[in-house]
């Protein structure tokens, strides 16, 4: 392995063992992957407890051919997806989890209401992409449909959530704000009123300061 494979594989695995510490999955449930170069993706496997997870066990896909490339264990079984958010997105890296807040809000609406400008930092009101069987092309077209008009995240219906960035870091803590948000919804309707939320114009100006967020 180049050096470069060697430190995305060690960001891939180090933000796999997050999901697992924040909360967002229970077990080896999700998956996190990432870009190197423009055709090799580096992926979780399927069924191996992260903490068991080496610098050897490198599982690596060619995005051209869709074959394994790196490594003998088997990748997730989300696989299609993340290939297909490669394929139709600008993405260089890709975090999927079964969060229980984002989990809980994909089984009660259509789309997330827009309860808080952090909206904004995932491209627009987050879309819950239609049901499908796990692991097949169905739910990647769902989810691709999701993301439409450059969302980079989206709550799978009856299933979890998935972020994107082009860094690594940048999808993880998308992820971790979706999840947050999600728990701001369900507490705000918890009362039994009904959130304001903000509009599009409210939306596009917190859109336009995090361009210049952040230190120079
Ligand atoms: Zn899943």
């Amino acid at each position: 392995m180049h050096d470069a494979e060697q430190q995305t594989w060690s960001d891939v695995v180090d933000a796999a063992r997050r999901t697992v510490a924040d909360g967002l999955v229970v077990g080896t449930s999700g998956n996190v992957s990432a870009l190197v170069g423009d055709d090799l993706v580096l992926v979780t496997p399927t069924g191996v407890p992260y903490h068991r997870l080496g610098p050897d066990d490198v599982v690596g896909i060619d995005l051209g051919t869709g074959r394994q490339v790196r490594g003998t264990l088997r990748p997730t079984s989300e696989l299609p997806l993340h290939l297909a958010v490669y394929r139709g997105t600008s993405a260089r890296a890709v975090v999927h989890t079964h969060a229980p807040h984002a989990t809980a809000v994909s089984t009660l609406v259509a789309e997330l209401p827009a309860v808080h400008y952090m909206t904004a930092e995932l491209g627009g009101p987050v879309r819950v992409a239609d049901y499908a069987l796990y692991g097949t092309p169905e739910l990647a077209d769902a989810v691709l449909h999701a993301l439409r008009d450059g969302r980079s995240a989206c709550l799978l219906r009856n299933h979890g959530m998935i972020s994107l960035g082009d860094t690594l870091e940048r999808a993880y803590d998308r992820g971790a704000q979706l999840e947050w948000m999600c728990r701001v919804w369900l507490l705000a309707t918890s009362t039994g009123s009904t959130p304001a939320t903000l509009s599009a114009a409210e939306l596009a100006a917190a859109a336009g300061k995090f361009t210049g967020y952040g230190q120079p």
